[in-house]
């Protein structure tokens, strides 16, 4: 049977180490704060997180001075986005003009993303990362949440702190256990995550390929293309009915130069499946606790904004509450300040994602046949700027957060 052991206390106690909760975790430490990050898994190295880095998430990585250090790990630069229906290329998006320092997303698997966060919190004497720390409940006290309790390879723990954040993802147990009110959007897709060999001949910046009633989006993984294909809520069972020929061969047809090595996939062990969810918080707070990232918004795939949002909420909770949690004198009215802050940002690109679900993908799995590109991405195929416009809607985002020059460098 698990142990008790002794109540450990700290400042900030973040449940989940994610982008939000690591970037959490590293901007509070660097500001001097105290803080424990609790991550229920033994390492980063999950398959399912999306692997993007947007301009604006470099833009602050530059402002920390660790944009080059990032950078020099393996990733892939792409300066522009394409769609391909059928055998028609169409361009989306042209990072190329953007103010920002990168005029890039870089592509770096989150494993080595969080790692490279993880190694230089744990320069900082105040950050304390516990792996295999799963938060499965909160402390309360006098109607104010003063800790968490989790489960440890020691046994049962306490964290006790000044403010807990859940930063523990779509599935978030603190937003659960404080009972904040979830409203669910809902969202019609889901996604079959799996790998299929890449080849040198390859085209090399592949990315969304439109087919008959399909979508799949290729993720270049240098040996590899990381697949995340695209499918109606609901509707893998009957795939799995269907059998694995009829799927390697729907994969062929969706994208042709994949045909030959869609025998790769030799069981349907190697197909994950990621369920899409989109929601949001009605309150983000309650007295010592607030909620961050997915576990405050869960953000659709489409876009692949999900990371950077995190990111973005990180940044502006480290930047609101570090002085407050400093001098141990937060009030909830702080906490107000980061949802304020926030909401609007995630909401109007939840709904931007809610009418691409509605307008590009659904009308994409109605059709029997191949749909010709819609009116916006014609439109931006043929005019520079409204791709340059995507660019900066996609890779800079609402409001982006900024570090101030006083925040501690
Ligand atoms: C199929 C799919 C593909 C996506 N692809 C992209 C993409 O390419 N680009 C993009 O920007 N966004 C993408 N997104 C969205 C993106 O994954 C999320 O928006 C983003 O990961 C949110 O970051 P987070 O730190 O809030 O949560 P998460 O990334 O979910 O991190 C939460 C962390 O908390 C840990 N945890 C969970 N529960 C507990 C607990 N009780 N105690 C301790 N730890 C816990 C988890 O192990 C995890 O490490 C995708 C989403 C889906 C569903």
């Amino acid at each position: 049977m698990a142990q008790k052991s002794q109540p450990l206390q700290t400042t900030c106690c973040i449940a989940g180490g994610g982008p939000a909760g690591m970037m959490l975790g590293y901007l509070l430490a660097r500001a001097g704060v105290e803080v424990v990050v609790l991550e229920k898994h033994r390492d980063f190295f999950r398959d399912f997180r999306g692997d993007t880095i947007h301009p604006s998430t470099l833009e602050l990585m530059n402002r920390l001075h660790l944009l080059d250090e990032l950078l020099a790990l393996p990733h892939q630069q792409l300066r522009q986005i394409t769609a391909h229906f059928g055998g028609r290329t169409v361009h989306i998006a042209d990072f190329s003009r953007l103010r920002t320092h990168s005029k890039f997303i870089a592509f770096m698997p989150q494993w080595d993303f969080l790692n490279f966060l993880e190694r230089k919190a744990k320069q900082i004497p105040t950050f304390h990362l516990h792996m295999e720390s799963q938060a499965t409940d909160l402390i309360w006290d006098a109607g104010r949440v003063v800790g968490v309790i989790a489960t440890t390879p020691a046994g049962q723990v306490e964290v006790r702190a000044d403010l807990v954040v859940g930063a523990d993802g779509r599935g978030s147990t603190v937003r659960q256990s404080a009972g904040l009110e979830v409203i669910d959007t809902g969202a019609p897709i889901d996604v079959l995550w799996f790998r299929l060999t890449k080849h040198p001949d390859d085209p090399p910046q592949a990315f969304g390929f439109v087919g008959a009633g399909q979508f799949m989006v290729l993720i270049n993984r240098d040996e590899y293309w990381q697949c995340a294909y695209v499918i109606r809520k609901g509707a893998f069972e009957a795939k799995q009915q269907a059998g694995l020929d009829a799927f390697r061969d729907e994969i062929a047809r969706c994208v042709p130069f994949l045909k030959g090595r869609t025998d790769e996939i030799r069981q349907w062990d190697q197909v994950k499946l990621l369920t899409v969810k989109v929601d949001h918080l009605r309150r983000w707070h309650r007295p010592g606790l607030l909620c961050i990232g997915d576990a405050a918004q869960a953000m659709s795939p489409v876009g692949g904004v999900g990371i950077n949002l995190a990111i973005q909420d990180a940044v502006a909770t480290a930047r609101i509450l570090a002085p407050r949690l400093l001098h141990h004198n937060l009030r909830s009215s702080d906490l107000q300040r980061v949802q304020t802050r926030r909401q609007f940002p995630a909401r109007l690109t939840q709904r931007v994602q809610v009418f691409l679900h509605r307008h590009l993908l659904e009308p994409i799995f109605d059709s029997p046949t191949l749909i010709p590109p819609p009116l916006p991405m014609k439109l931006a195929e043929h005019c520079p700027p409204l791709r340059r416009l995507l660019a900066n809607l996609i890779g800079v985002g609402i409001r982006p957060e900024y570090i101030p020059p006083k925040f501690p460098l």
